[in-house]
């Protein structure tokens, strides 16, 4: 097949798109860069199957025939969005329906990365599928949360309308190699910090919870929701969920690093927690995950030393 996959120099569309490459698919990535990095694709340099355009895909944009579409791009990290705000409710909106028109137009399936702030700050525990979600509308959060909400909203619309082949993955906390170490998010910032000997930076009194899925399991598990003909949207994350106390304690001892804990305050609606019910995709997919957090830390460990270690004094 031959592949789009938008937001391909991103964190998991990076991966995504190594993955596909190694199911002997061609792939083409097309991403803005805003927030995505080339860094991420510089090991496919001299691979035929793989092409790049940089390419914002709010503008009209035209990739040629393709069978699929993974529509991955926007800002994801809280840090991210709330710098982009605007370039967030685009990318998802005009982004969304661009990318929808590009796999009506070809016949393309399509798969969109959705995500778990869908629920907001829920009230059910953990999130079903079914759940609607707590979302305040008007929030700073909102330029994420709406954007992926009304994403979600235009592909069923497209599904139901235009009988594009469609698929929703909602993607829950992830981390692994790749993940920038500046981009703000709570394994990104404590690794960080653990290597450097800074504090751990805890919002709040840390009892919030996630729940943390490895890069490679978060993948497989969008690839196998990809294969299936399932059209409502599908939680794939890893259902072990810590509280942010928890996080930095298991990141010090991977880390081995002696470093203290800082609280500083909580941003205005960060959700008191979060676990994904994976039921449906165990069900429907026969997926689940297999990496728990100590884990993957261990295995994201050398990742991290040598980024914070390139990015020297310009932490
Ligand atoms: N968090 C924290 N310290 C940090 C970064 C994040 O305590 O340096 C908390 C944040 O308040 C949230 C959780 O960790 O409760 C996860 O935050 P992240 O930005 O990784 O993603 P989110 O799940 O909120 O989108």
């Amino acid at each position: 097949m031959r592949v789009l996959v938008t937001g391909g120099a991103g964190f998991i569309g990076s991966h995504l798109c190594d993955a596909l490459l190694g199911e002997g698919h061609s792939v083409l990535c097309a991403d803005s860069l805003l927030t995505g990095r080339m860094a991420n694709l510089a090991h496919l340099g001299n691979e035929p199957r793989f092409e790049f355009v940089r390419q914002d895909i709010c503008q009209p944009f035209d990739p040629g025939k393709i069978d699929y579409l993974f529509h991955f791009a926007s800002p994801a990290s809280p840090v991210d969005y709330l710098k982009h705000g605007i370039e967030t409710l685009r990318v998802g909106s005009l982004g969304t329906m661009n990318c929808l028109e590009l796999a009506a137009r070809y016949n393309a399936k399509y798969l969109l990365a959705s995500t778990s702030e869908c629920y907001g700050d829920p009230l059910e525990h953990p999130q079903k599928e079914s759940y609607w979600g707590n979302v305040n509308p008007i929030g700073p959060r909102s330029v994420y949360d709406e954007s992926k909400r009304f994403a979600e909203a235009v592909t069923m619309a497209y599904h139901r309308y235009r009988k594009v082949d469609t698929r929703i993955v909602r993607i829950f906390n992830t981390y692994g190699p790749r993940l920038q170490i500046n981009d703000g998010r709570v394994i990104s910032n404590f690794m960080k910090q653990a290597l450097l000997g800074q504090d751990l930076t805890v919002y709040g009194d840390g009892s919030q919870t996630r729940s943390f899925c490895y890069v490679s399991d978060e993948v497989a598990g969008i690839l196998a929701l990809a294969k299936s003909d399932e059209h409502g949207p599908t939680n794939i994350g890893n259902p072990g969920e810590f509280t942010v106390l928890e996080c930095a304690q298991v990141v010090l001892e991977v880390t081995g690093s002696n470093s203290k804990l800082r609280f500083d305050p909580l941003p205005q609606d960060d959700p008191k927690q979060r676990r994904p019910d994976i039921g449906k995709a165990k069900k429907l997919l026969g997926w689940e995950p297999k990496i728990d957090l100590r884990a993957g830390l261990r295995m994201s460990l050398e990742y991290f030393r040598t980024a914070v270690d390139a990015a020297g004094n310009c932490i």
